[in-house]
This record gives C-alpha cells, structure tokens and sequence, in this order.
C-alpha cells in the first residue's frame, strides 16, 4: 500500500487540507492518507490548540469526505508532556508497515521551515515528501536552495503544484469567534461539530 502520514493541528481541519490530501492521494496513487493531529507541535509551543480529543474528533469529522481519508491518534499526547515530533512519528509508522511506501504530506510553508524540524536529514530517509503549494509560498526547485538538500533528498520530495486554497486557520477560528459558521471553508461535518459544540466561541 502506499500511505501517506498527514500531520498538523487541524485546529480546525479546514478546505485547504482536504484539498491537498485529495490532490496529493490522486497525484501519488494514494491507498490511505492517515490525518494524524499533533498533540502538542514543538514549533508552535506559544500557542494553545483546542485539546487534542476534540481535534481528533474534528479530524475525523473532515475525513468522512474522502474513503481514502483516515484519523489516527498516533501523535496523541505524551505522558511525560513533551512534544510530538514527525521523525519519531515517521519511525513507528515504518515499524507499524515495513512492507508498505510511506509519504510525508505537507504544505509549502512547513517545508520550507524544515531545516527547524528535529533530524531533517532523517526525516528525508524515513519517508517520500510530497509538498503541496499554498498562497503565498513559492514552490520552486530555487525555494528549495536554503534547504540545502543533497540530490539524493531531493529526488525524495516530490512537489504538487496547482492547489490554490487561500484559508489559514488562524482567520478561520477569528471567523468563527465572531459567529461566522465558516461554511465556505469548512468540510460540512467539520462545520456541523463546530457548530454543535459551539466551538470557537
Ligand atoms: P495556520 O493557517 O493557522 O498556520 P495551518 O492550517 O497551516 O494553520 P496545520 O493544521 O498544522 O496548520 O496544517 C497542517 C498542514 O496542512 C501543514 O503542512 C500546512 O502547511 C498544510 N496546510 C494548511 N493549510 C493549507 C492550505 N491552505 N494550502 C496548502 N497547505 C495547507
């Protein structure tokens, strides 16, 4: 199977990820396109995200739009309260389907920040990227060259250009504090759950 870990804080999970996860499963033969939300992001420490329970309940709310979308609590919080980070995600993932292709999904923004992951050039070994485009981000081979891949790592990522979703979740949550339902950037049962539970608010 090939496989694709999609991590984030999907706080909430928004268009712009179900866009790139069906671009990014149609591009690249997708079996499954595992949503994992992030317990606790190590470069987003400064910030406080709705508990992890209830964005994995998001989660699994926006992967009924795609058969091939699945949630999985892998980077759930830790018992010693440190942070999740992807190469220790990536690696259980190997341990869990040694027979299986695995892919990284990301947007253009997180990628170019990845030289501040922990052990990118492991993180390159552990799995294909594939790097979708998002407003703002310019994704040419030229952006690249601060990464300083290796042509070995960089033949491992794989960029996915024409998503073109201009949302951020950041304007998403002030929308909804101010009683916008966000239904146009919302997948409907994500906007369903926030609206039910009052989220946001
Ligand atoms: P914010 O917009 O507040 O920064 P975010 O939606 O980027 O939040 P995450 O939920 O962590 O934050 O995003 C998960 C992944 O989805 C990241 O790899 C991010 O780059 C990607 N992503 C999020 N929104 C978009 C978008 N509109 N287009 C392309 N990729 C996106």
């Amino acid at each position: 199977m090939r496989i694709a870990l999609f991590g984030g804080t999907f706080d909430p999970p928004h268009r712009g990820h179900i866009a790139i996860a069906k671009a990014a499963a149609d591009a690249f033969a997708l079996d499954r396109v595992l949503f994992a939300p992030t317990a606790l992001q190590p470069l987003k420490l400064e910030t406080a995200p709705l508990p992890f329970a209830t964005r994995l309940a998001l989660a699994e709310a926006a992967c009924e739009e795609d058969p091939r979308f699945e949630v999985t609590d892998i980077d759930a919080p830790h018992p010693d309260g440190l942070p999740n980070y992807t190469v220790d995600t990536l690696t259980e993932l190997a341990r869990l389907y040694p027979a299986d292709t695995l892919f990284n999904l990301v947007g253009a923004d997180s990628f170019l920040n990845l030289r501040n992951w922990r052990e990118p050039d492991r993180l390159l070994e552990l799995a294909e990227w594939i790097v979708a485009s998002r407003p703002g981000y310019a994704l040419n081979d030229g952006d690249l060259a601060p990464l300083r891949l290796s042509k070995w790592q960089r033949d491992q990522v794989h960029l996915l250009g024409g998503v073109e979703e201009d949302i951020s979740a950041t304007v998403l949550r002030a929308r909804l504090h101010q009683g916008d339902p966000c239904l146009d950037l919302l997948p409907e049962k994500v906007a369903e759950y926030t609206q039910r539970h009052s989220l946001y608010r």
